[in-house]
């Protein structure tokens, strides 16, 4: 915290979904909040816009072709400019950081995660992939540094929430809620055809592409169980999912004596992004409220694990540990932005997922090191598998 008792942010990812959201949530709270870092990969425009509007210390754009331009419309402010991957690596361990918002999405989130954590910097965390693919790693640092971890993804948020003041209390199993995605209505031999524009099509939330498609497939929820293991120590048999259409209850907590608790609330993320922001306080908000006459059902089901086969291969691969997740995340970022250049089918996305994870090597107990070079692998092998099945090909 500053002297005015204002709390230092640095939002990395700040044009994306979960960054721009955050940015409406230091919009509404000046007095509590200081945008101090912004970051972008490409999109200029936006990094440029955002830091006219919230005067950060400094920027960072990852595509170090954009440097000449962002410096160029900021030179008569008083805001630092920065370019290139490592300078996101820089820029989070900033003295006057007080906390970083991970927004970055994919493994491009890894390295500037671990960073902040190596400078002490407790983490807001949406970027999931991170403990998808590193997650012995990043939280064995983050016991070592002393740093917390607070959850954003609005599940873990969830089960977080459902945790506050049950230390010492005997956790059975948590339960995922999963909307099901724009088709959990359709047959798995309808799905042969879904086009890019269908699977963007989410029925609850809007947010980045990588995500939606992940959501399409149910894949997210895969990464999310991934995700959840590492958070809450828990082992795979203790996290189960449940679709809820509605996206009403983010998540539950059953208990040894066979209680649940829930966490509910309208499907919008500013609320489990400022309960990171702001743990263990929570800020009074003008978001949209819950109306139980506008909800007279909240309705549930189980997953089908044979059309969302995405589901049982992340469970798969945690279940397997080791480099297995990692195999399984980088398959599936190649192969997502396959399907979003239009290269490959909706179906083979988790098709191109599984053959990396028969392929992949298993290293048991990887270092950063062996995740890195495991990343690089399978990213290969994926492009080759995309590139046999290009639907563009002739
Ligand atoms: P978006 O695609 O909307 O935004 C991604 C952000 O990361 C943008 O600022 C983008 O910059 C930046 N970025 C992308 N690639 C790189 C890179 N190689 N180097 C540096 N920066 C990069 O994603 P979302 O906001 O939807 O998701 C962010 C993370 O949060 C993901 O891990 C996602 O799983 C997680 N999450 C998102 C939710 C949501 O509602 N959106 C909900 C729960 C979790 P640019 O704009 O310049 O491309």
């Amino acid at each position: 915290m500053n002297r005015q008792g204002t709390k230092n942010i640095a939002i990395m990812g700040s044009t994306g979904s979960i960054g721009t959201q955050a940015l409406d949530i230091v919009r509404a709270h000046p007095d509590l909040l200081q945008a101090e870092v912004l970051t972008a990969q490409n999109n200029a425009d936006l990094l440029i816009k955002q830091a006219l509007e919230f005067e950060p210390n400094c920027v960072a754009i990852a595509d170090k072709s954009k440097y000449g331009y962002v410096k160029e419309a900021l030179q008569k402010h008083d805001i630092k400019v920065y370019a290139g991957a490592d300078a996101l690596c820089q820029v989070v361990q900033m003295d006057t950081i007080d906390l970083v918002l991970a927004a970055i999405v994919g493994i491009a989130g890894l390295n500037s995660t671990i960073a902040a954590i190596k400078a002490g910097k407790p983490v807001a965390l949406a970027n999931k992939e991170t403990l998808v693919v590193a997650g012995a790693f990043v939280t064995a640092l983050a016991k070592e540094k002393g740093v917390n971890i607070y959850p954003v993804d609005s599940e873990h948020s969830a089960v977080f929430q459902c945790l506050a003041g049950e230390y010492g209390n005997k956790v059975e199993k948590i339960i995922l809620t999963a909307s099901g995605g724009p088709f959990r209505e359709r047959d798995k031999a309808s799905l042969a055809s879904v086009t890019k524009a269908d699977a963007l099509k989410h029925p609850n939330w809007t947010m980045g592409a990588k995500i939606t498609i992940d959501s399409a497939t149910m894949m997210n929820k895969g990464l999310e169980i991934i995700e959840a293991g590492w958070l809450f120590a828990l082992k795979p048999e203790q996290i189960e999912v449940v679709i809820h259409p509605q996206s009403i209850i983010h998540s539950l907590v059953q208990f040894h004596d066979g209680s649940i608790k829930a966490q509910m609330g309208m499907p919008d993320m500013r609320i489990p992004i400022q309960y990171a922001l702001f743990y263990p306080n929570r800020i009074a908000s003008s978001f949209p409220r819950f109306d139980f006459g506008a909800y007279p059902k909240l309705t549930f089901e189980l997953p089908d694990t044979e059309k969302f086969r995405a589901l049982t291969l992340a469970r798969e691969a945690m279940k397997t540990g080791g480099t297995m997740p990692c195999v399984l995340n980088a398959a599936n970022e190649v192969a997502v932005d396959a399907f979003l250049k239009d290269r490959i089918s909706f179906l083979q996305i988790a098709e191109v997922v599984e053959s990396c994870m028969m392929k992949g090597a298993q290293v048991d107990k990887p270092g950063l090191e062996d995740f890195l070079n495991c990343d690089t692998e399978t990213r290969r092998t994926a492009e080759r598998l995309c590139l046999q099945t290009d639907t563009r090909q002739p």
